[in-house]
């Protein structure tokens, strides 16, 4: 059978199990019932039969009386001869023989049999009473022996009573006729009832044998449509079968072919599958220590370009060269060469940079793409260069080979990306050229391509060098800026750090502080200013003019955060011996930002010591006022930027009326910074601003300048 007509089979065989035992059943039903009614419809005749034969032989046999009588009548009176006579005799005997035998089989017929045998039996014997009465009479007529009207009277009885004895049982016989047609007539229905309800029960019985077998064909068909679509598919694993497996093991027939017609799809699939493996493996990726090849690395820095050109951030290229490898080879071998290539890789590997891929291009040269390092061109070469000195910290750790020991330097070469306006050749290029430039440079070197970038970087990383030797060196100096009351009276000053150093000359700390605070070094410093702030604040209790200056010191956020910043506030207070009621602490909005809970603890036991707060650069920052409302301030301090242009920008007004009218309603003092002009004065003034701080007033100038240069007489607010 040809697959196509056995599937058609598979279609049609649920419907045939239907229909065909369906039109046998109901052939069988008509039968049955046909039969039946068959029956019925007979015993209804034979009942209709004997009723009409009761019904007319009553009127027989009240004829043949009747002219029975008539003949012995005229006998009597000598009409008839006695051939006549006897012919006649005869004709009636004959006659009575009919009825006699028309009693017999009435007698034996089904309803009265079914009615009862005695009625029956009872009818013959009055009949044949009667019969043998008339032959009496007959004979005595005949033969002229006795009295035929005697006997004729005796029949006479005989038929009467016969009369009214079959008169009752043709009624019992309605009667009883009527009853069994109803009865038979009920069986017939109840037998068509029992043929339905039978014929519906083996018709549900059939329905469900052809759903089932309806659902096991379609699982069957499903199993083989799902390991065609699987197969078919090639972005999926190969699927394993199982039911595809069993179909072919446990059936016969167009199932069981095509089951095995899959499987060897399915074996045919998987070694193609593995020679394409095989090949992509050959074609992309290095047989010695299976990280992607140049082919591959290419194809990784085209969708990284693409990546980070939608992401706006920058990516870099490492390319990472063995200083020396030649005479490590040749000294160790190629083999140990190749072992000690394959322990590269895995370090590599190892780094757990998520978003770095890792290549080798040939020999001893590997290729490291890393995504996403920053917007930040600066930042991005900052990350990448720590990537880098990772790489080279886990690349130059000893190798284990053959129970020997082997070292080994890099040179690194960098370049950043970022959108797609670099080809991914040049950028392999400019990395490699850039390693060269590293290995110029001396062993484990990093260099970038972008003189700029390096130049930049070489330049901080000399900045932190030099930060970390200015405390030693003592290079930082404070310096003082007056701040004033409404009648330009000194009442404080800011300390202001300033880094003098040999060549660079003057640092400003906006070029500095950044860079102390990423790295750490703002605490050491902090701490240096506060101790340089709390001995002259001890040197102002001195002099008459100063000794009621309180002076404010800037406090970064990660030198707050410190755990012992509480207690290295309290040391330099206390060797100083300065009073902590002079001593205030510039603090700003990123200061407060975070463990806000901890962050109040703290000041509340600066502020248990006689310390008081300032809210640096106010208004530049996000801290809530929520916030603001629960720490312990003293003062909050405008920032510059709101000053600068306070009488031209109506915006910058409306923040500094709403900074002192806040001010004044959390109960805290309110200083502007930036103050350069009498206009900002004024203004500020006209707002009720509690103290000024800015150049009009006074420069950041020496402890030594400030007594002369800045505590002189204000100028007068006109
Ligand atoms: P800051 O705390 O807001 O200090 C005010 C800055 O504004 C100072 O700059 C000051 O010289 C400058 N200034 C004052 N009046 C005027 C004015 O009228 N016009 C203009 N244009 N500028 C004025 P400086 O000394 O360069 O300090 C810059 C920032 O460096 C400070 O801002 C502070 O955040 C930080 N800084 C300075 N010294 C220290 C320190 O000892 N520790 C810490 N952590 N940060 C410090
Ligand atoms: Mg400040
Ligand atoms: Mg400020």
């Amino acid at each position: 059978m040809k697959p196509s007509k056995s599937l058609l089979m598979v279609f049609l065989l649920p419907i045939l199990m239907i229909v065909l035992p369906a039109v046998l059943l109901l052939i069988i039903a008509l039968q049955v019932s046909q039969e039946e009614s068959l029956q019925n419809h007979q015993l209804q005749s034979n009942d209709l039969d004997t009723l009409v034969q009761m019904a007319t032989f009553d009127r027989q046999l009240g004829d043949l009386h009747q002219r029975m009588t008539d003949v012995l009548s005229r006998v009597e009176d000598i009409n008839l001869n006695a051939m006549q006579r006897y012919a006649e005799y005869g004709v009636i005997n004959q006659e009575l023989t009919q009825i006699s035998n028309n009693i017999d089989r009435l007698a034996t017929s089904p309803l009265i049999f079914d009615l009862s045998q005695e009625s029956a039996d009872a009818l013959q014997r009055v009949f044949h009473q009667y019969r043998s009465f008339i032959s009496m009479a007959n004979e005595a007529a005949t033969l002229n022996q006795g009295e035929p009207s005697f006997y004729l009277q005796e029949a006479q009885h005989h038929f009467t009573t016969f009369n009214l004895f079959s008169q009752q049982i043709f009624e019992e016989l309605t009667l009883r006729a009527s009853a069994r047609h109803r009865e038979s007539y009920s069986a017939l229905t109840n037998t068509r009832a029992s043929i339905l309800w039978i014929g519906l029960g083996l018709f549900a019985l059939l329905i469900s044998a052809a759903l089932f077998a309806a659902w096991r064909i379609n699982r069957r068909l499903v199993t083989v449509g799902d390991a065609i679509l699987a197969l078919s598919d090639s972005r999926q694993p190969l699927p394993d079968l199982q039911r595809v497996e069993r179909l072919s093991r446990k059936h016969t027939g167009p199932l069981q072919r095509i089951a095995v017609a899959l499987l060897s799809l399915r074996d045919t699939e998987q070694k193609r599958r593995h020679a394409e493996r095989q090949v992509h493996q050959l074609a992309y990726y290095d047989s010695l220590t299976g990280l992607p090849n140049w082919r591959l690395m290419k194809e990784h820095l085209q969708h990284s370009l693409e990546t980070n050109s939608q992401t706006n951030t920058y990516g870099a290229l490492a390319y990472v060269d063995v200083d020396e490898f030649k005479r490590i080879n040749d000294s160790i071998g190629h083999q140990a060469g190749d072992e000690l290539l394959k322990q590269m890789a895995e370090r590599l590997q190892n780094l757990g940079q998520q978003a770095a891929t890792i290549g080798r291009l040939n020999g001893d040269e590997f290729a490291i793409i890393i995504d996403g390092l920053d917007s930040d061109k600066l930042k991005a070469a900052e990350k990448a260069e720590l990537f880098a000195s990772q790489v080279a910290h886990a690349l130059t750790q000893p190798y284990c080979l053959d129970g020997h020991y082997q070292f080994l330097n890099v040179s690194q070469g960098l370049v950043l990306f970022k959108g797609i306006d670099d080809s991914v050749d040049s950028l392999f290029q400019y990395a490699n050229s850039a390693v060269h430039f590293a290995k110029r440079a001396g062993q484990n070197s990093i260099r970038f391509y972008d003189p700029a970038v390096q130049a930049q970087l070489e330049s901080r990383t000399e900045l932190e060098r030099d930060l970390r030797l200015a405390i030693e060196n003592k290079e930082f100096v404070l310096v003082y800026q007056i701040q004033v009351d409404s009648q330009g009276s000194a009442i404080g000053a800011e300390a202001l750090i300033r880094w003098q150093h040999a060549t660079r000359g003057f640092v400003s700390p906006g070029a500095f502080i950044p860079l102390a605070e990423e790295t750490g070094l703002i605490v050491p410093i902090g701490n240096w200013v506060l101790h340089a702030a709390c001995e002259q604040l001890v040197a102002w209790q001195a002099d008459e003019h100063t000794k009621d200056l309180v002076l404010a010191v800037n406090v970064s956020a990660k030198q707050f955060q410190q755990p012992t910043f509480v207690d290295d506030v309290a040391h330099a207070l206390e060797i100083s011996g300065a009073s902590p009621h002079k001593l205030k602490l510039e603090l700003t909005e990123s200061t407060v930002i975070g463990k806000i809970d901890d962050i109040i603890a703290r000041m509340h036991q600066l502020k248990a010591l006689g310390i008081s707060f300032a809210m640096d650069d106010f208004g530049t920052g996000y801290s809530s006022l929520q916030y603001l409302k629960r720490l312990p301030l003293d003062q909050i301090k405008i920032d510059q930027s709101f000053v600068r242009d306070l009488h031209h920008d109506a915006d910058d007004m409306a923040i500094v009326e709403t900074i002192i009218a806040m001010g004044r309603s959390l109960g805290l003092n309110v200083i502007a910074e930036g103050v350069e002009t009498m206009e900002h004065w004024k203004c500020l003034n006209d707002h009720q601003c509690h103290a000024y701080q800015g150049y009009y007033f006074c420069k950041p100038v020496a402890a030594a300048e400030m007594a002369s240069y800045c505590l002189a007489p204000p100028p007068t607010l006109t």
